[in-house]
């Protein structure tokens, strides 16, 4: 409970990287507004700011490093508590302090506890009652969770494992009241988060899986949607695909990142599966869920990608035909294994090329997928504007624009038939 507020009590939360950072960031806000502090929507004006940082690529942790400079000058002027928090916080910050020596706490990712003890030190209030239940009163229609944190895979290129720690699972009753408690504050869809979100449960006791968290907030009767983020082709079983064929409020989509389509890159990145074995996983998916939307992740420009390993990459673009694919040029993260043994050897031009032509290529193949839902008839659930215009999303999370509706539809499942498509969005417009 908020026993004294002093003249800093205004924060902003600034966040980058992936949903996992957002749902991390959503309870860091609600804790500090129980603490009694007011969000300040301009970084440079707020007394407590709090950066969650991402290391994943390079320009995202260039964006944390650079607003960490300008918020050093403010601290001159302004006295601002400055608080670092996410995957820039590595198990040791004594090189970050000396980097940094402003910033006034350094707290490891979801470490969201300390960083409210801490600030309520700062401001001389009481953090009672503030550490749980960190769920906002009103939630988004869509909502992510965190389910499991870490990652015990420990790809050659990623530097997740150090910086989130091994696999912690959230036990189920914890996952079903919280997103109980989001369906009733207003969300109708919940995106179930992990690392590697495939392998949730193995941790707990007794041993639990997706399958058995996603029966359990199936129940949950004002949700309609449940997404899951990120798989491991490893850990997707058959008993998760076939919970995802089972169950109606499950969304047939599914993100299964392939990183590289030639063998010999697959085994440097310690990715623990063969091409072969990753499309016999795609056949295994699509038999028993043919309308199933599929995404993946790939990176070009691995050390050592030769043009045979990158047209391997393109061979299975071609092959599998994938609904959207999120490409990023290899870049050396510190403390990986990649960073310390391979040297990154491919020049940076020649990794843009190959950018390039990975979305040139992707643009036509969903162009292509997307004129499948013409004229049809689809379920979307409507979350906001852009540029103007109402948007939403379909079951298969593709992006789709409404003609004829107004922001009156906003957090409403309407369904509408698709006029018009592009390789990246589909309009629907009224029935
Ligand atoms: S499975 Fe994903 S999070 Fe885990 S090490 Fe590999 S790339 Fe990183």
């Amino acid at each position: 409970m908020t026993t004294k507020v002093k003249k800093l009590d205004t924060f902003h939360v600034w966040t980058v990287g992936c949903q996992m950072n957002i749902a991390d960031s959503q309870r860091v806000d609600v804790g500090l507004k129980k603490l009694g502090l007011n969000e300040e929507k301009d970084i440079n004006n707020a007394g407590i700011v709090v950066l969650n940082t991402c290391v994943v690529r390079q320009s995202a942790e260039d964006k944390a490093t650079g607003l960490l400079g300008k918020l050093s000058k403010h601290k001159k002027k302004n006295n601002t508590f400055i608080c670092v928090t996410g995957c820039m916080v590595e198990s040791t910050v004594k090189e970050l302090k000396q980097r940094f020596p402003d910033v006034d706490l350094w707290a490891k990712p979801q470490d969201t506890s300390l960083i409210i003890e801490n600030i309520a030190d700062y401001l001389e209030l009481s953090s009672d009652g503030c550490l749980e239940n960190l769920i906002p009163d009103k939630s988004n229609f869509a909502e992510f969770v965190p389910i499991v944190q870490g990652c015990d895979k420990f790809c050659t290129f990623c530097v997740i494992p150090y910086r989130r720690g091994r696999e912690t699972s959230k036990p189920i009753d914890q996952v079903v009241n919280e997103v109980t408690k989001l369906s009733e504050n207003g969300a109708l869809e919940v995106t179930l988060l992990g690392q590697n979100v495939d392998s949730y449960g193995h941790d707990l006791m007794p041993k639990k899986d997706l399958s058995d968290l996603m029966y359990a907030i199936h129940e949950i009767k004002k949700l309609l949607r449940i997404r899951f983020l990120t798989s491991h082709p490893n850990d997707m079983s058959l008993k998760l695909i076939e919970t995802i064929r089972d169950l109606p409020k499950v969304c047939k989509f599914i993100n299964l990142p392939f990183q590289a389509g030639s063998n010999r890159i697959l085994a440097n990145m310690r990715r623990g599966y063969t091409r072969d074995q990753f499309l016999r996983k795609v056949d295994q998916i699509r038999n028993l869920v043919p309308d199933t939307t599929l995404t993946t992740d790939l990176i070009v420009g691995f050390p050592g990608e030769t043009e045979k390993d990158f047209a391997d990459s393109m061979d299975i673009l071609n092959k599998v035909k994938f609904d959207k694919v999120h490409v990023a040029a290899y870049s050396e993260r510190k403390g990986t294994f990649a960073f310390r043994k391979i040297e990154d050897d491919i020049p940076k031009q020649e990794k843009r090329r190959r950018l390039n032509t990975v979305n040139e290529l992707q643009e036509k193949i969903q162009l292509e997928l997307n004129k499948k839902f013409l004229s049809k008839d689809y379920d979307v659930l409507v979350e906001g504007t852009i540029r103007n215009k109402i948007y939403g999303r379909s079951e298969g999370d593709k992006l789709v624009y409404l003609q004829n509706y107004d922001e009156s539809y906003i957090g409403k499942m309407v369904k509408t038939k698709i006029i018009d498509v592009s390789g990246w969005s589909l309009t629907g417009a009224k029935l």
